[in-house]
């Protein structure tokens, strides 16, 4: 349930293969999977939520058939890519709260594991404590992304209203780190004026540099016309004026597979972006700037990329996959 109403899980069969294989952006070559279509979270930016197949509000479809599906199509001999990687829930979230979802999610996992294939994930919601016991028997087959962008209650009620405190999701890391699991922390989507004032970014890194976190992914928030009109339906008037002012005058450009995306301006992005690097340094924090999120300026890493290394990525390639 979330703050907004109840959600209701639909159980549906899924009909398409429930691997899929990208070929773009940071999750080249590796399979997707998404457990179910719609994430009760309901993040007010959630581009995931603006697709023409998101299901209408208030529902989410979870896949009942997955399991047998995902273990005939990792059995199939007419496979033409061997599955090595698989990135769960790039339109979704992997620990939404049902116990249905959480049900599937873990076999799902599991299956894919235990076949020696690796897997990734990256969560807005609570880990619970059977998945941690069993990543620790896999700690080299798991990349776990953490997303937090603030500590603060007021921005979590009005941005992401169904999703894990920050306190949950902090006791995430300090779990999967306990089992050696290495964590990524994505500070994404950076709310312009709401998560990126310097007191803001203190509390949230005083509490990451208390869990050993030592690196952090950031992006800013982008807008597609359809979280627009979300963004206005759903956060306080004043919030989202503040919002709209800023993406006013910005160009729609194209981004990956989204020819209709407004970018933070650039200059804003940069600012804030030196204002993280430099409160990281007192915390012994290196912040680096998403590439993917980022095409127009240099940047440093993708969601599978774990090294410091500078890359400005093709235009074909700049993508950001995650909704999160
Ligand atoms: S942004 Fe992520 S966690 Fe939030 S609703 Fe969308 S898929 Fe779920």
């Amino acid at each position: 349930m979330t703050k907004r109403g109840q959600i209701r899980v639909i159980r549906v069969d899924r009909k398409s293969p429930v691997l899929t294989r990208t070929s773009f952006g940071c999750l080249s070559n590796v399979h997707t999977l998404n457990v179910t279509r719609g994430c009760e979270f309901q993040c007010v930016y959630c581009y995931a939520r603006g697709y023409s197949t998101a299901p209408q509000s208030g529902r989410v479809m979870l896949y009942a058939n997955l399991l047998e599906r995902l273990s005939k199509e990792l059995n199939s001999p007419r496979r033409h890519y061997p599955v090595r990687h698989v990135a769960f829930n790039t339109a979704s979230d992997s620990f939404q709260r049902h116990p249905d979802i959480l049900k599937i999610t873990y076999e799902a996992m599991r299956l894919i594991l235990e076949r020696g294939i690796s897997l990734s994930f990256l969560t807005k919601g609570w880990i619970p404590d059977r998945f941690i016991e069993l990543f620790s028997e896999y700690t080299d087959f798991i990349s776990a992304g953490i997303g937090l962008v603030s500590i603060s209650p007021e921005y979590h009620r009005a941005f992401e209203p169904g999703a894990a405190t920050a306190q949950e999701r902090l006791s995430n890391i300090e779990r999967l780190e306990s089992v050696g699991v290495k964590v990524q922390v994505r500070i994404d989507p950076i709310i312009p004026f709401y998560t990126d004032d310097e007191k803001g970014i203190r509390s949230l890194f005083e509490e990451l540099a208390g869990r050993g976190v030592e690196q952090v992914v950031l992006s800013y928030l982008h807008l597609r016309p359809a979280i627009f009109d979300q963004l206005k339906r759903e956060l306080p008037s004043t919030a989202f004026k503040l919002l709209e002012g800023c993406f006013e005058t910005q160009r729609i450009v194209e981004v990956g597979t989204s020819t209709r995306t407004k970018l933070c301006p650039l200059s804003l992005r940069k600012k804030g972006y030196d204002r993280f690097k430099e409160i990281g340094k007192e915390y012994g924090i290196t912040c680096l700037v998403c590439a993917c999120k980022n095409p127009d300026m240099p940047a440093q890493v993708c969601v599978s990329q774990r090294k410091n290394t500078a890359i400005t990525p093709k235009k074909s390639q700049q993508l950001s996959l995650f909704p999160c």
